[in-house]
């Protein structure tokens, strides 16, 4: 079960996120085929999705996350919801890069780094909420941190971490979002940077079995830290027939009869989930019909 931690620390100086999500990598791995470095960098991408979901307000409320860095992995694509619940796709899942120099899945090599990172948030308000932010290092933590400090002007710092094991399935991962709130102590943000660089990467201690818990523990057990909530996540692909149907009708007339004098069938794939669609020349029939 992947889940993440809503927590405080500091007298609510500092907010955090904690997010452990082994189970809904692995359900991205096996849905998409992911290579070990694909792996790395949308289990990344996923988690930070997942947890930037958890901080929307609204029940209904969705975020979409998109980079694309110029790498040879393509867009990314991740959309989540209050929830933290997530879907996701990746251009081409089958890259795989050699080692990099510190000899870890190379998803900075793999992601790029010409490009931008775009957050579109729906809040169901008339026009989204839509920020972006040039690629730093491609290697989405960074990113993400970026992203949080210079557009939202929030300053954060952001781990995420993927272990593939020998076999490429998910060993571990998780990641976490540590934030400064306005009026937070200098001196807090600096203490807290030397703390993280001084642990084992989270993906190693998730694979140790750390809880989340265990985690925000180590980092700010003498911080005042406060656990809020513990919300349980997953990988969840909302399509449906009805959906992949109304997105044909949306084509109108001309589009459907097109389709309808040239293809037998129509075959419809979902990119978040691979469902296949196949609507049949009597059904296209049909929705011209009822239009
Ligand atoms: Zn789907």
């Amino acid at each position: 079960m992947a889940y993440i931690l809503r927590a405080t620390a500091a007298n609510g100086d500092v907010r955090l996120f904690a997010a452990i999500t082994t189970d809904m990598v692995e359900e991205a791995r096996k849905i998409h085929n992911l290579s070990p470095t694909a792996s790395a960098a949308l289990g990344r991408f996923i988690t930070a999705a997942s947890m930037m979901g958890v901080m929307l307000k609204g029940e209904k409320d969705t975020l979409t996350l998109t980079m694309n860095g110029g790498g040879p992995l393509g867009n990314l694509v991740a959309v989540s919801n209050s929830k933290g619940n997530v879907k996701a796709y990746v251009s081409h899942p089958e890259v795989d890069l050699p080692l990099n120099e510190k000899g870890k899945l190379d998803v900075g090599g793999a992601v790029g780094r010409n490009g931008f990172l775009n957050v579109v948030k729906d809040l169901g308000l008339r026009e989204p909420y839509v920020g972006q932010v040039p690629i730093r290092t491609g290697e989405i933590g960074d990113d993400i941190a970026y992203y949080f400090t210079v557009s939202e002007q929030v300053p954060s710092a952001v781990a995420l971490g993927v272990l593939v094991d020998t076999d490429i399935s998910i060993k571990a991962a998780g990641g976490l979002i540590v934030q400064m709130m306005p009026g937070a102590n200098e001196f807090l943000a600096d203490i807290i940077t030397f703390r993280l660089q001084e642990i084992p990467p989270l993906s190693q201690l998730i694979a140790e079995g750390k809880s989340g818990e265990d985690i925000l523990n180590m980092l700010f057990d003498d911080m005042d830290l406060k656990i809020y909530e513990k919300i349980e996540c997953k990988y969840e692909c909302d399509c449906s027939r009805e959906r992949v149907e109304r997105a044909l009708i949306a084509l109108g007339r001309e589009e459907l009869n097109r389709l309808y004098e040239e293809e037998d069938r129509i075959e419809l794939q979902c990119h978040f989930c691979n469902t296949k669609y196949v609507f049949e020349k009597e059904e296209i029939k049909n929705m011209i019909e009822n239009l």
